[in-house]
């Protein structure tokens, strides 16, 4: 088995300068999730109106959808400050105290990754978002006091990409859930010709339609396509990203037409060759790729089973007759006696 890690496409620091430069700003922006921001609309503007703060926010989906987007726009939509930190960043309970305190009235609070908090930190959290209150714990053993602090009226937003790892209790506090889907090609053209925009690089209506094509149904992915290929089209063209440009650079980046890469397609083949298709448990799988399991939950999976190349059973992760199909591998007869 080939043991060759693959590379996960980091963003570089450029990559997060320019991601932070094609941020939509606005609700009227951002592209797409139709539903969630006409109901994200009317709260705002009644929240407005009563001149209170936003109840607390619960934004779940798979990575790049633009949760920390949605949570940057809400604040400026809200006319209010944001403080962003991230589950995992936050170790002890300490070192929430000084952020909640510094919080003024209707501020957000922006926790990434919110299912990666700690049980203590959790716990802390409780009353803050209930009651706007805070306990310290004063000294220890015997002599141990608690004293409540009041904290001004702020609303935590959330943002997970397993909502179905955060507890019923911190789950239960949230006063509004919203789940990003991933976008539809139209979405990410629109996507890509506001980037392309904003970045003045010129390119044509078929290459938008094939680099949209292949992001993975996800804005983030997109705007790296877009980055990469307008790199090719300097290096190797005249600067402009026409539709032959853009399907070379594609190719020399890996990208087949569905938009899976290399360690999409890994994951499928160690499914189909390893495995013989499944059902395979998702630390097996890892390990034999030398992946972290967080990786192929977060990274990979979520678009495999969105276009219908996985299944998730209670035994393990399938490879389903399209994967098959994509590979032409064909099916073996035995599994498709066992789906009759
Ligand atoms: P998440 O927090 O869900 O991982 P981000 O908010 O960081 O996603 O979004 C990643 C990038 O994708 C952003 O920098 C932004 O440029 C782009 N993006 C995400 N959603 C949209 C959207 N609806 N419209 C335009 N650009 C978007």
């Amino acid at each position: 088995m080939d043991k060759e890690k693959i590379i996960v496409p980091q963003e570089t620091e450029e990559d997060l300068i320019l991601n932070l430069s094609l941020r939509p700003q606005r609700l009227e922006e951002f592209i797409g999730q139709k539903r969630l921001i006409e109901s994200l609309k009317i709260s705002i503007s009644a929240a407005l109106n009563r001149r209170e703060p936003l109840e607390h926010i619960l934004l779940s989906g798979p990575q790049g959808l633009g949760k920390t987007s949605l949570a940057h726009i809400i604040a400026h939509e809200m006319g209010t400050k944001i403080t962003a930190t991230s589950g995992p960043a936050i170790e002890r309970a300490g070192d929430l105290i000084g952020i909640l305190t510094n919080l003024e009235r209707g501020d957000i609070l922006f926790i990434d990754e919110i299912h990666r908090l700690s049980k203590v930190v959790e716990e802390f959290l409780y009353p803050a978002m209930e009651n706007f209150q805070i306990d310290f714990v004063l000294d220890k053993g015997p002599y141990a006091k608690t004293i409540k602090f009041n904290l001004k009226p702020f609303t935590l937003i959330g943002a997970t990409t397993r909502a179905g790892l955060l507890s019923a209790p911190l789950r239960g506090r949230f006063g509004m859930f919203y789940h990003l889907d991933f976008y539809s090609e139209g979405e990410l053209r629109e996507v890509i010709k506001r980037s392309a925009r904003i970045l003045e690089v010129s390119i044509d209506e078929k290459a938008i339609a094939e680099i949209a094509r292949r992001s993975r149904g996800t804005p983030r992915v997109a705007n790296r396509l877009l980055r990469r290929v307008r790199d090719y089209a300097q290096v190797k063209g005249e600067g402009i990203i026409t539709y032959e440009i853009s399907l070379k650079a594609l190719e020399m980046l890996g990208i087949d037409h569905l938009g899976l890469d290399a360690l999409d397609i890994k994951v499928l083949k160690t499914i189909l060759d390893s495995f013989k298709g499944g059902p395979v448990g998702i630390e097996s799988l890892a390990a034999t790729l030398n992946e972290e399991v967080d990786t192929l939950v977060d990274l990979v999976e979520p678009y495999l089973l969105k276009i219908g190349f996985l299944r998730r059973t209670g035994r393990g992760r399938e490879a389903t007759s399209l994967a098959y199909a994509h590979f032409g591998i064909p099916y073996p007869k035995e599994v498709q006696k066992e789906l009759l």
